[in-house]
């Protein structure tokens, strides 16, 4: 299994979901993890599993399109902690609605924490990541964000954003050693598609070639692939992780 041990992790929006997912299978590997979501009260069962895990956590509460939070989190673990190896922007939220519904606050929401979230958190990253020359960033996109979705135009502008972003910083960064790759999940089960109607669920269901949804760990073991020296050799790529829904 690829080994983490001797580095460290921040993983948001790891209250639940595919985050804690994330965060748990680091810190399994090795990783000294920290961890943030809106309210760090929501972090506890995360922490206690990291804990559980033999490994050292920091929670801490951030809105991750808020650019004096981002900085003050970064900062704060780095310095703690002395490094900084591996960043996973997970933190995402669905607005969905008909565009001709859609309001410029739908619109705002899901660009601002979706994608300016993953901006600032590389942007602040980056710079413990350089000066140590190394470092592994992974984005956690959407297949939505490769093929579309009708009601979902926020979403898709957002994770087809997050793609692009990765592979800019992909290029700008590499000649120091720091990777940037994207995770590309299909229907995953957790809060965010608890909420989807039953019809669309089994829509969906007919078109995963290998008949089932995804689970948060099937999405985590791609990340710590792409968070470890295992993928040393790779950056600026997208890994879709949705049982053969899109294959591009
Ligand atoms: P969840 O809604 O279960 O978890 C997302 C977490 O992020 C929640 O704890 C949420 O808090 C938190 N969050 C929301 N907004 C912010 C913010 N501004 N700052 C900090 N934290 C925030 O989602 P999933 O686990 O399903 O999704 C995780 C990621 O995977 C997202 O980026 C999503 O777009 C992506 N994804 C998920 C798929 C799926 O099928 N589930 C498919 C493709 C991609 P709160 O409880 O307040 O919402």
């Amino acid at each position: 299994m690829a080994d983490l041990s001797g580095k460290t992790a921040l993983v948001t929006g790891a209250a639940r979901g595919i985050g804690r997912a994330i965060a748990v299978r680091l810190a399994q590997a090795g990783a000294d993890v920290a961890v943030c979501d809106l309210d760090a009260s929501w972090l506890e069962e995360t922490a206690a599993a990291i804990r559980a895990a033999g490994r050292r956590v920091e929670t801490f509460a951030c809105d991750v399109s808020r650019a004096d939070q981002v900085e003050a989190g970064v900062n704060a673990v780095a310095k703690a902690w002395g490094r900084l190896d591996v960043l996973v922007n997970n933190a995402g939220i669905t607005r969905d609605t008909f565009l001709a519904r859609m309001s410029e606050a739908d619109w705002d929401a899901v660009l601002n924490v979706n994608l300016k979230g993953a901006f600032l958190f590389t942007k602040a990253a980056s710079r413990w990541m350089l000066k140590q020359r190394s470092g592994s960033i992974v984005n956690i996109a959407s297949v939505i964000g490769i093929i579309g979705n009708a009601g979902q135009a926020n979403y898709a502008a957002s994770k087809g954003g997050l793609i692009a972003l990765t592979r800019a910083v992909a290029r700008e960064l590499a000649s120091r050693n720091v990777r940037a790759n994207a995770v590309a999940p299909g229907f995953i089960r957790t809060a965010m598609t608890d909420k989807l109607p039953d019809e669309l669920r089994n829509r969906m269901l007919s078109s995963i070639p290998l008949g089932r949804f995804g689970e948060p760990d099937d999405v985590a073991r791609v990340v710590l692939f792409l968070a470890s020296d295992d993928s040393a050799y790779v950056t600026g790529q997208v890994i879709s992780v949705c049982g053969g829904m899109v294959m591009a």
